[in-house]
């Protein structure tokens, strides 16, 4: 060969770049083709209306200390003062799970609305001042792979990374996993909501969490078995701290 011809002698082609304007191209047709609708009540440009996000009911203070349930006075509630939190340390919830909430955190869990993460994440992170999130890292509640791999995405996560992307906090998805698949908990009480999710979680990578601050992030809490049983996994491996912070909660718990 000519010692003046370069061995390639055409550049690679810029693959990313190119998929990435493609993507942006296909994703401003399928705007003007199928424009966002409103979740909660399917008004046409936007993915969350403001007349729908105004309907939230934020949780305020006074609340239960511990678990954030909102009471006439900030002590504790009867739950958290039996004890029902061993490893968890705190929680907090943005708002009540109640409509329009209720219907489209529906939209965003079961029917792969995923773009809806964005501005629930947003909210979450306008309902808690950076500086009360005293953590080194977040932690989506993990789906079992099962159900994950069927559903496509884990809403948790999606929350968890908005969450992190507003505050610049790090996101930790493979510190925990769910190692059992549970049986859906909605009609079951709190002990045995506690007994279901007991040892469903583990923590696989505990040299990444010994002495560590981690929020765990879901979607909703309705007695905090979940993120109890998360806790316990966490505390396990080390963890010096746990705290929650779900999108929602039901008015009683
Ligand atoms: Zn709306
Ligand atoms: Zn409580």
């Amino acid at each position: 060969m000519h010692p003046e011809y370069p061995r390639d002698p055409l550049p690679p082609l810029p693959r990313i770049p190119l998929l990435r304007w493609l993507r942006l191209y296909v994703d401003a047709w399928l705007d003007v083709l199928f424009p966002p609708r409103c979740a909660g009540c399917g008004a046409i440009g936007t993915l969350l209306c403001d007349t729908c996000r105004a309907r939230f009911r934020p949780i305020t203070a006074p609340y239960c200390w511990r678990c954030g349930q909102p009471l006439p006075e900030g002590t504790l509630c009867g739950p958290c003062a039996r004890g029902r939190f061993v490893h968890l340390d705190m929680a907090r919830a943005a708002a009540v799970y109640v409509p329009p909430l209720r219907s489209i955190v529906h939209t965003f869990k079961y029917r792969g609305n995923t773009r809806l993460a964005e501005p629930l994440a947003q909210y979450m992170a306008r309902r808690v001042r950076r500086e009360a999130l005293d953590v080194d890292f977040i932690v989506p509640v993990p789906l079992h792979r099962d159900r994950q791999r069927q559903r496509g995405y884990n809403q948790a996560e999606l929350l968890a990374r908005g969450l992190g992307a507003a505050f610049d906090i790090p996101v930790e998805t493979s510190v925990l996993a769910r190692v059992r698949a549970t049986p859906p908990q909605v009609t079951l009480g709190l002990r045995e909501r506690m007994e279901n999710v007991k040892g469903a979680f583990r923590c696989v990578e505990p040299a990444r969490v010994a002495g560590k601050r981690v929020l765990l992030v879901d979607d909703v809490m309705t007695t905090g078995s979940t993120l109890e049983a998360c806790a316990a996994a966490l505390k396990e491996a080390g963890t010096a701290q746990v705290w929650g912070y779900t999108l929602a909660r039901p008015p009683l718990s």
